[in-house]
């Protein structure tokens, strides 16, 4: 997929993350990778007003690398540059990131507590719970490598006190995840509103995802 392709589809994904409602404001960012760094929705621009042109490509230490779609303007990367370019550089099937502050997903991670597997589609996620990395501060390498570590053998976690983040071989999957894993946070809350919801297990998950990968249904 070329760059251009790229940018238009990452500006069509956050405006559709604001739309469908699983963020608010300018908060939340979004990434691709692209030859020799990652693409990335810049800091404090309203997504409804963000076009392809706004966006920056950055190397995996955060510089910023020429561009021909580049105006000349003061845009600076997301704040959460070292998230997107951590995860990328540490997982290498993986093509694109999403973050956003979902309600029912925050309120979870505001609780520290993973998603347990309450309902098979916590499958598609890679394992039989989503976890919820520790807390740190946003911006820090404390906060990315708490992620990253949430994120071994997954395609989404929590971020305590702060919100959710999926990763996907492209956009389109990320995206699904960050919607599902909204859906999966609103049940759990929902379900625990009656009674402590049992779990499927983790051997249960396993024969779930085995079947997602032969119908190549939630498939990464
Ligand atoms: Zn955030």
């Amino acid at each position: 997929m070329n760059e251009f392709f790229i940018r238009k589809k990452i500006i069509k994904i956050s405006r559709l993350m604001n739309q469908s409602g699983i963020n608010q404001g300018t908060s939340g960012n979004i990434s691709a990778r692209v030859k020799n760094g990652i693409l990335i929705t810049p800091s404090s621009i309203p997504y409804n007003v963000m076009s392809e042109r706004d966006l920056l490509k950055i190397d995996f230490d955060g510089n910023l690398l020429p561009s021909q779609l580049r105006r000349k303007h003061n845009r600076i990367p997301s704040s959460e540059w070292r998230l997107h370019t951590d995860i990328l550089s540490s997982r290498h099937e993986v093509n694109a990131v999403v973050h956003c502050h979902s309600i029912n997903a925050t309120a979870i991670a505001c609780l520290e507590k993973n998603i347990p597997s309450i309902h098979y589609m916590v499958g598609m996620a890679g394992g039989e719970n989503i976890r919820c990395a520790p807390y740190a501060t946003f911006g820090t390498s404390e906060l990315s490598a708490s992620v990253v570590e949430a994120l071994k053998d997954r395609y989404a976690c929590l971020l305590g006190h702060h919100g959710q983040i999926t990763i996907g071989s492209n956009l389109d999957k990320a995206f699904e995840l960050a919607i599902e894993v909204e859906t999966l946070a609103s049940i759990f809350i929902k379900a625990c509103q009656i009674e402590h919801p049992k779990c499927l297990g983790k051997e249960e998950i396993k024969k779930v995802i085995k079947k997602f990968n032969e119908i190549d249904y939630g498939k990464n």
